[in-house]
């Protein structure tokens, strides 16, 4: 009997209806002789409002607490789904982060899963029980509830998938799989039926919420097979693998590279909104002023996303340029702006409102002349590029959020995505 892992997102759990036909899908995996553990995220929209409350109490609000209140919205759904199984002749239990205990980092709302105490978990699914666990937190070595960061009860998924050595961990969503782009700024996205673990890391950490980035790296490093599938989908149909097979399920294989055949030069473009820019003019050319401007953001535990840092003219002034998350911006400008003879610039200039646009392929690595169709592409649609950087599988560029739904679709349509080639 192989165990999986089943995780459950807020649309999956919206209402009782929708939790009702979740664990439908959980009942034919239990029929079909699997252990089941489940994860579940809060119902829709109940996280948003947790923390709107929690910024509404106290906009400085102590942490710890924030995690206390945010935390509560998966303990809901996962004792109504238990519940629910019950009523359908399932056995079933639910647990919070801490009853399993799921061990994690004490960084408060961005905690990081250190460790999973199996025992108890193994012990319920080795009787039978379907185990239903609350996704998105944990515990830390003082005791005290964490969350993960938004998004991460997918991370909760693939922790716990990897601690019970799961067969599969199945991400249940209201989408049927990952597609070339956000189905919902492009409705001729295509649905992948693979995807290597190095590009979906892209593509989450550009802007595909789909899944938490921290979730891909986890299952990538734990060997994790990880199913992007919908809930939405009948419970009862046949079961269709990735690979066109009847001996798995539908959705998105996020697999090795090695396991796919035919490699695309790119895979995917995303999106990723409110990026904030921020340029320091005539910097000091020399060592350790990048270092002082960055040191100064880290101890804020400000993430700075790219930096471009101009060659200078005379070899003794340059402009640095860097991007900080929209919400981050008013402190960066702080950091930067308080004991500015520090950093040696003249001035300082900074907006919120640009958007990061990403195209992404491990075909790129041996194939020329992505970035630069990528540039003729957004020129022909009279659209300015801010900054770019690239890595081995992809080229981003910044751009004026006012044209990121264009851009994004005229890429799309540009390297042929808009095309079905399964
Ligand atoms: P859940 O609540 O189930 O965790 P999320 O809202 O976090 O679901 O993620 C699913 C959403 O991700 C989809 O509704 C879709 O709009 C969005 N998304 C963004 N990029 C992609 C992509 N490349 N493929 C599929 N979905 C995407
Ligand atoms: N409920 C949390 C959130 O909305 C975690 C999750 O859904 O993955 O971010
Ligand atoms: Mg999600």
């Amino acid at each position: 009997m192989s165990r999986i892992v089943m995780k459950f997102g807020g649309t999956s759990v919206a209402d009782l209806s929708r939790i009702r036909y979740s664990a439908r899908h959980i009942q034919r995996e239990v029929n079909h002789g699997h252990s089941v553990a489940v994860v579940v995220s809060a119902m829709s929209g109940v996280t948003n409002q947790l923390v709107d409350w929690c910024q509404e109490a106290s906009p400085m609000h102590d942490a710890r607490e924030y995690d206390a209140v945010v935390s509560t919205g998966e303990q809901v759904s996962a004792g109504l789904l238990a519940i629910i199984l019950q009523d359908m002749g399932i056995s079933a239990r639910s647990f919070s982060g801490w009853q399993i205990p799921i061990k994690t980092s004490d960084v408060h709302g961005a905690a990081r899963i250190l460790d999973v105490d199996n025992e108890l978990l193994l012990e319920r699914l080795d009787e039978g029980h379907v185990c239903v666990v609350t996704g998105f937190q944990g515990i830390s070595s003082a005791g005290r509830v964490t969350t993960l960061g938004r998004g991460g009860s997918d991370t909760s998924a693939v922790a716990l998938a990897a601690s019970v050595d799961a067969a599969r961990c199945d991400i249940y969503t209201d989408v049927d799989g990952v597609y070339t782009t956000d189905p919902r700024i492009a409705p001729k996205a295509q649905r992948l039926s693979r995807i290597s673990f190095e590009e979906m890391l892209e593509m989450a950490s550009l802007g595909a919420k789909v899944l938490q980035t921290r979730s891909v790296e986890l299952a990538m490093a734990k060997g994790v097979r990880l199913v992007v599938r919908s809930s939405f989908d009948d419970p009862d149909a046949a079961q269709v693998a990735p690979d066109g097979s009847n001996s798995g399920v539908p959705g998105t294989l996020v697999c090795d590279e090695d396991e796919i055949l035919e490699k695309q030069i790119v895979s995917g473009v995303t999106l990723a909104k409110g990026e904030a820019k921020i340029t320091l003019r005539s910097v000091k050319d020399r060592p350790g002023v990048a270092a002082a401007v960055f040191g100064a953001l880290a101890e804020e535990q400000i993430v700075v996303d790219m930096i471009v840092q101009n060659v200078s003219d005379d070899g003794r002034q340059t402009d640095i340029t860097f991007t900080v998350p929209d919400g981050e911006f008013d402190r960066a400008m702080k950091a930067i702006t308080q004991d500015e003879e520090r950093f040696e610039y003249d001035s300082i200039i900074g907006a919120k409102g640009s958007a990061k646009i990403s195209v992404i392929g491990v075909g790129m690595r041996s194939h020329a002349g992505v970035a630069s169709s990528m540039f003729k592409a957004l020129a022909e649609k009279g659209i300015n590029i801010q900054l770019i950087t690239t890595s081995e599988i992809k080229t981003s560029v910044l751009i004026d959020e006012a044209y990121a739904e264009l851009a994004v679709r005229s890429l799309h349509i540009y390297y042929g995505l808009d095309k079905a080639d399964d």
